[in-house]
């Protein structure tokens, strides 16, 4: 049986959804052997999957663990995935916005690895705040409050888990129908009603073309709509920061910032643009009550926002423009190169992180500044600050 399904997908034969469904259970329960799981990922690699066939992948990767349910709550329930970039801190904004505006959001978020940054170690900056609720503290927090940002209780499609670290160990994450499945896979889980995608493109994220960004975002949405979910994806670029924050407490602060109405623009532009309703986001954010509840959220999840955010006691160096002239790149890869070298993220999945280290991006693309005027800061502490400073000063390219 499993030869046979390894020579169709070779062959590019479209497979049924029973066989399909019985290769991820095989994958779980382990017979399907790892080579022979690395073998059909390949394939799908070269030959591809249609949407019938990714539909089907996307279930049985969903089905293959837990599946959060909300009985007695009301929705609709909503809400969004980015898939990454430097100083994307929206999902922190979003969850209360859209929670003030009447939706429930239950976020599962994960960590970060490399250079983007993760929602849940952002929020671990705040003293006491837990992202392992289970099962029953989700929904406690979600009736109470509107919305959690947690991570995942139990298993969350767990053979993406399994699938996911095969094809980083055999060069086949690039894969469109691979990608679409194990994004959708993990979020379908969630119970949503409809769900909101930021697909990033540009150097500090994962799809570094805008073709390839709308590719991906094209299959998410005829995915996630033959799944029965209301999918809506926004194309975003990220070939600078989003803000000025990079790095864990440094983003709470600029969240709370735009939280509270003020902030950077292009943050609080991009978190009313994926809310669907620019008008009600803005008066949420505007009238204190997004503000009011994140501080729920954060209370209901353990957190102390009274108390100093985590990494306290880092130092400063300020990258100055050696000329007058007009910033052409703050590169998106080096501010985030930068940032991890300082230890705000980690380079494997058990690595701790430091939440106080990062970037503060003081001039972005086109902005005119003078000779001597501050382009960026270095929050550092104990390690990487050579390395970063080389980072932070190649990121920046002014035009005279
Ligand atoms: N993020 C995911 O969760 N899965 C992928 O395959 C790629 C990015």
């Amino acid at each position: 049986m499993i030869l046979r399904w390894l020579e169709e997908r070779r062959e590019g034969v479209v497979q049924s959804d029973s066989d399909i469904q019985a290769f991820v259970a095989g994958v779980v329960d382990g017979s399907v052997t790892r080579a022979q799981a690395a073998a059909w990922l390949s394939f799908v690699y070269l030959k591809g999957m249609s949407d019938e066939e990714t539909v089907a992948f996307t279930r049985a990767m969903t089905n293959s663990g837990d599946l959060l349910e909300w009985p007695g709550l009301e929705g609709p329930f909503v809400d969004k995935h980015s898939t990454g970039g430097v100083g994307d801190k929206v999902s922190l904004v979003l969850a209360p916005v859209w929670a003030a505006m009447g939706f429930k959001v239950p976020m599962i978020s994960g960590r970060g690895l490399g250079i983007t940054g993760g929602t849940l170690d952002k929020l671990e900056a705040i003293p006491g705040y837990r992202t392992d609720l289970d099962a029953a503290d989700l929904r406690r927090v979600l009736g109470d409050v509107g919305c959690f940002i947690s991570g995942q209780t139990g298993e969350l499609a767990p053979a993406d888990g399994i699938l996911y670290g095969l094809r980083n160990e055999t060069a086949t994450v690039p894969s469109i129908p691979l990608i679409t499945g194990s994004i959708l896979s993990k979020k379908l889980a969630e119970g949503l009603d409809r769900l909101v995608l930021d697909v990033k493109w540009g150097s500090g994220a994962f799809m570094k073309t805008l073709s390839d960004a709308r590719q991906l975002a094209d299959c998410l949405v005829r995915v996630g709509t033959l799944a029965n979910v209301s999918v809506q994806a926004h194309l975003t670029e990220m070939s600078q920061p989003l803000g000025a924050a990079v790095g864990n407490a440094l983003e709470v602060e600029e969240s709370i910032a735009c939280l509270k109405g003020q902030g950077p623009r292009a943050l609080r532009d991009l978190v009313l643009d994926l809310s669907g309703d620019p008008n009600g986001a803005a008066d949420v954010l505007d009238n204190g009550s997004a503000f009011e509840k994140f501080q729920a959220m954060v209370a209901a999840q353990g957190g102390d926002l009274s108390a100093p955010l985590k990494g306290q006691g880092c130092q400063r160096w300020v990258l100055e423009a050696s000329e007058s002239g007009v910033v052409r790149t703050c590169d998106a890869l080096g501010v985030g190169q930068a940032s991890f070298a300082l230890g705000a993220g980690r380079a494997r999945a058990k690595d701790p992180v430091h939440h106080g280290v990062g970037v503060l991006v003081h001039a972005h693309v086109g902005d005119s500044v003078s000779r001597g005027q501050a382009l960026a800061t270095l929050v550092y502490a104990d390690k990487g600050f050579e390395a970063a400073r080389d980072h932070l000063k190649a990121a920046f390219v002014l035009e005279s």
